[in-house]
């Protein structure tokens, strides 16, 4: 379920859009003058905006500029709809950079399936900006990582390091990858800085620190579930 703002005045429209969208399992917040847009953005925090260009009280290009300009509403993705269908308009709807354009008349199913696209594009996004490994949980678009939800205090080489082998645990990493993914290709850093790098994190994972294993003779493993030793 998601909450869609919808910034429309002609009320026929924005009921049926609302009632689409409340059929779907979403719940809509309707507004009808531009001037309660904002104010509406920054207290529901919508998922998406579908925002009318023609508008009373102020038109829909000011406000999609207004809300991309909050950092509170920056990110939020706005469909544009307009009734007037000439190619100019739509031009200078998605110039503005809107996240997609429709002209009316438009079918409220079409609007629905542009807006269920969006959503999941978004969704994914924010999916793949946050990673849960067992106890670790990886926040890349904050470049956090946590312990038990605890934040690590770890330096940006290391968090490279430590995430760069939590990406892909099912791969022993071997040294060449480590120095290449997070030092660099053209980087002649001595693979002693690795081994440093690597002591260092396990001492700020502390007892934490058995997820790193050191394959032999190869490279890195960072096991998410522990293994329990096998004996020789
Ligand atoms: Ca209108």
């Amino acid at each position: 379920m998601s909450k869609i703002l919808i910034v429309e005045d002609e009320s026929d429209i924005s009921e049926l859009i609302a009632l689409h969208l409340t059929r779907e399992g979403h719940e809509p917040i309707c507004v009808g003058n531009g001037l309660q847009a904002l104010p509406a953005a920054v207290e529901h925090t919508p998922e998406l905006i579908v925002l009318d260009l023609m508008l009373p009280g102020m038109d829909g290009v000011q406000i999609f500029k207004r809300l991309r300009a909050d950092t509170r509403t920056a990110t939020i993705p706005v469909i544009i709809l307009t009734a007037k269908a000439q190619v100019t308009d739509k031009i200078a709807g998605l110039e503005l950079g809107a996240d997609d354009y429709l002209t009316k008349p438009f079918s409220p199913r079409e609007l629905y399936l542009r807006i269920s696209a969006i959503l999941r594009r978004v969704k994914k996004v924010t999916h793949v900006s946050e990673v849960q490994r067992g106890r670790f949980m990886l926040d890349r678009k904050h470049m956090k990582l946590f312990l038990d939800g605890v934040p690590l205090d770890l330096t940006t080489t290391e968090f490279k390091l430590l995430t760069t082998l939590m990406e892909n645990d099912t791969t022993v990493h071997t040294r060449a990858d480590l120095l290449r993914e997070v030092w660099g290709y053209n980087s002649d850093v001595a693979t002693r800085t690795l081994d440093t790098h690597i002591k260092r994190l396990r001492e700020k994972l502390g007892a934490a620190c058995d997820h790193i294993v050191t394959i032999r003779g190869t490279g890195f493993q960072f096991q998410t579930e522990l293994i329990e030793a096998v004996p020789a």
